[in-house]
């Protein structure tokens, strides 16, 4: 019997706004899957359940007096990088463990105002550093699917959150992958929308050229739903777009693809994609075909130098933007005589070695002499990069490809070879330097039962585009309806 925190957002409000169920009921539904498989799954940091509670009574009873909302009374979960007022936000660091803003970030409060009922927050490489949840200063998220493997990072916690049923929705946040390639690993939808669409105000910072805010669901429609909720301009974040989307659920369906030109890549043998995901692409790009698409041979012939590019930018921007985290203002600190020495032992002892790393790297490439040979050289690279898309976006609608080269790899994997980590983002990281919107949705499972994620890439500001294709294709598969076993143990 399917319980209700199996749902779909979308069918869980269908029967709330029928009166067949309540918020609480769902609610609670939720907490007990939460109760019965999170000792195993570990996807939450913080868990909210008397507030969660309080807030779906309150759910309920604005519906009795006749309200509606878009996501009245749907449970919800946070990646703990994004804040939430009188909730902890440590962002997966020592540095911020006990940190409780005093507010809540736009897109946190947009869902809330939306009617959301608010779970908890979700586990994550420290500092969105990471593709595994490995690099969590507290502990590793395992994927529901297999205990013993990662969930993909750095958003892992909100991945395995919704592919276990322990939320119906929860938010991401991408710099690189970070919301792409842990929905992939954990068989649920994932979405990177353009630079901009989304506001980064209450997001603590990695790389602010490439941060941005993303939903993590079981199907499109509920991935299009939440992206509706949180997309918009914010006077607080001055790069927030001034044009917004659209109302992408009402659009989302196409009788077929027909006319539509599908832009396909070559991959090249460095990406090193496992045979299981290249026949679940192949496939699913017959499936467009069948819809009516056409396709097309693509090329981007500076995607090779995107992830040399990415870890230029995203380091040289995080060096600068953690180096507020002084031990003193709040969260981590250490006992020191000197202002020095306390700046010092609370960043040697509050950040985690991946982080550390990323300062060194960062630092390096800003600095008096290296700085035009690689920050700027790799700033050149991203105009290329994104002009490749430009260019490849004229004869092609979407480009569709793999998410992640492989399927989830085993905890411990990779956690001593810091590139063969960083290769799992290598199909993710293009679009983040160009800004550009993509997402991910379940194409197929791997010998051992492990999810495989098709991507959808976009141009600018066509998430309607993107999300059209991802429902139709969905439409025509039921991979996105699998659970994973666990759910029928607990
Ligand atoms: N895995 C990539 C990194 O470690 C991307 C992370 C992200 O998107 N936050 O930087």
């Amino acid at each position: 019997m399917i319980a209700l925190c199996d749902l779909t957002a979308h069918e869980a409000l269908d029967l709330l706004r029928s009166g067949e169920i309540t918020s609480v009921a769902l609610t609670a539904s939720a907490l007990d899957r939460i109760l019965a498989v999170d000792n195993d799954v570990c996807a939450y940091l913080t868990l909210t359940p008397e507030q969660a509670l309080a807030e779906a009574s309150a759910a309920d009873a604005l519906r009795r007096a006749g309200q509606d909302l878009p996501l009245l009374g749907i449970p919800v979960a946070f990646k703990d990088n994004l804040s939430t007022r009188g909730i902890p936000t440590s962002c997966g660091s020592r540095m911020l463990d006990g940190y409780v803003p005093p507010y809540d970030a736009t897109v946190v409060r947009r869902v809330k105002e939306a009617g959301a009922v608010v779970l908890g927050k979700t586990n994550m490489d420290a500092f969105a550093m990471g593709s595994s949840t490995e690099n969590s200063a507290f502990f590793p998220t395992h994927n529901p699917w297999d205990l013993a493997r990662v969930p993909g990072g750095s958003s892992g916690g909100s991945a395995a959150a919704v592919a276990a049923g322990e939320a119906l929705l929860a938010l991401g946040s991408d710099t690189g992958g970070s919301v792409r390639q842990p929905a992939a690993l954990c068989g649920v939808v994932g979405v990177r929308p353009t630079y901009g669409l989304c506001s980064r105000y209450g997001l603590i910072a990695f790389a602010s050229s490439l941060d941005q805010v993303g939903p993590v669901a079981r199907d499109v429609t509920d991935a299009a739903l939440l992206l509706g909720v949180i997309a918009g301009h914010d006077p607080a974040d001055s790069t927030s777009r001034l044009d917004s989307g659209s109302d992408y659920t009402a659009y989302l369906a196409r009788k077929d693809l027909a006319g539509l030109r599908v832009g396909v890549l070559q991959s090249h043998p460095e990406d090193g994609i496992q045979a299981e995901v290249a026949d679940a692409t192949r496939r699913a790009l017959k499936t467009l075909r069948d819809l009516g698409a056409e396709l097309v041979d693509v090329s981007l012939p500076h995607g090779v130098y995107a992830l040399s590019t990415y870890y230029l930018i995203a380091p040289a921007e995080a060096s600068a933007n953690l180096a507020r985290f002084d031990g003193v203002r709040y969260g981590f600190r250490a006992a020191a005589d000197t202002v020095e020495a306390l700046f010092s032992r609370a960043r040697g002892a509050g950040f985690g070695p991946e982080v550390k790393r990323r300062i060194m790297l960062g630092t390096y490439a800003l600095s008096a002499g290296y700085y035009e040979a690689f920050y700027i050289q790799a700033q050149k690279v991203r105009t290329l990069i994104r002009a490749d898309f430009d260019a490849a976006f004229e004869a092609v609608d979407v480009i569709v490809g793999p998410t992640s080269p492989t399927t989830a790899f085993m905890l411990g994997e990779r956690v001593a070879d810091p590139l063969e980590m960083y290769r799992a983002d290598a199909l993710t990281l293009s679009q983040a330097l160009a800004g550009i919107p993509a997402i991910s949705v379940p194409c197929g499972f791997d010998a051992a039962g492990l999810p495989v994620g098709l991507q959808i890439t976009a141009p600018e500001m066509q998430e309607l585009r993107m999300l059209q294709v991802a429902f139709a294709f969905e439409q025509a598969t039921d991979w996105h309806r699998r659970r994973p076993s666990l759910i029928e143990s607990s």
